[in-house]
């Protein structure tokens, strides 16, 4: 495995790669790897030639109340786990490479970044779109992997990838969840044991939100009380949102009466929380 600093260098194995006819996934994170971005690598494992993965915490993504300088940053254990994947190149920039003096240059998708966690993390998508197109730039894969954990994120790339016309196919991949439901996250180390139980009250909450429509339950407005009220039992929080949107354009709904999601954001203590299931008024069971 490479582990590889340098944007150059970087861009010429991925280029040598190709050169060979190989197939080059691409999984961005900013580390602290858990489950969840191993299932990223096994689906690019799946149909790529090459794996290359990106440990990047970037710091124009969070607000400046945010966690940023208490992100874990555990690099050897992220290594270690990433060869025993099978990954074939980790690219590690410093902030310096990718944002270096000079730099004017942002990446702003307009519509998708106004709903959901938009409403309440200024700059933060552009911040993702940037470094992401940054990426793409410097790692030219064929395709990149990106989870459904993050599904306003992933559907601000997919758009950002067909206006910019970037060659890269981005593939959306499941969440992968802890056995009681909770969805794995870095930021989930921060929790105390007893705001741990506390927190799967999202995916409990969500869980019983999608039984309710699988049973022909279509108001929004009775569908995210039911999620409120869960999450609300289950201990001291503040709910950020709980909304059901359009599963493309991600407009707030009224009525489930299309491909939705159903999407969360709940601070407990100091831990912003996010989750989402899809439902489908159309698929559910009358
Ligand atoms: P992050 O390191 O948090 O920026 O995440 C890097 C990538 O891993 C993003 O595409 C996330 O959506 C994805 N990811 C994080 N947690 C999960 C999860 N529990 N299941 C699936 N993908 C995840």
């Amino acid at each position: 495995m490479q582990v590889i600093e340098q944007i150059q260098a970087c861009r010429a194995t991925i280029r040598a790669m190709q050169a060979e006819g190989l197939r080059v996934g691409l999984v961005p994170t900013m580390g602290a790897l858990h489950e969840g971005h191993l299932s990223l690598v096994r689906a690019a494992r799946k149909c790529c030639d090459r794996v290359a993965l990106t440990i990047f915490v970037n710091p124009t993504q969070f607000s400046p109340n945010e966690d940023l300088d208490s992100y874990p940053k555990p690099l050897e254990a992220d290594l270690a786990a990433c060869r025993a994947e099978g990954v074939d190149l980790v690219f590690t920039p410093s902030i310096d490479a990718m944002y270096p003096k000079g730099m004017e240059t942002s990446v702003h998708v307009t519509g998708l970044t106004d709903e959901l966690c938009g409403k309440n993390r200024p700059g933060h998508f552009d911040g993702v779109t940037t470094v992401v197109a940054k990426l793409f730039g410097i790692l030219p894969a064929d395709a990149a992997f990106f989870g459904e954990k993050d599904y306003q994120q992933l559907m601000v790339v997919k758009r950002m990838a067909k206006d910019l016309d970037f060659p890269i196919e981005v593939v959306g991949c499941p969440i992968v969840r802890e056995s009681d439901g909770l969805a794995l996250s870095s930021r989930n180390v921060y929790l105390s044991t007893e705001q741990r139980k506390q927190a799967t009250s999202l995916s409990r909450g969500l869980f019983a939100a999608r039984q309710s429509v699988n049973q022909g339950m279509t108001s929004v407005k009775d569908i995210t009380g039911k999620i409120r009220a869960i999450i609300e039992d289950a201990g001291p929080c503040a709910v950020d949102y709980v909304e059901v949107v359009d599963a493309e354009t991600l407009a707030t709904l009224c009525q489930i009466d299309r491909p939705a999601r159903i999407c969360v954001a709940v601070k407990i203590g100091d831990c912003r929380l996010i989750d989402n299931v899809p439902v489908d008024a159309a698929t559910a069971s009358r």
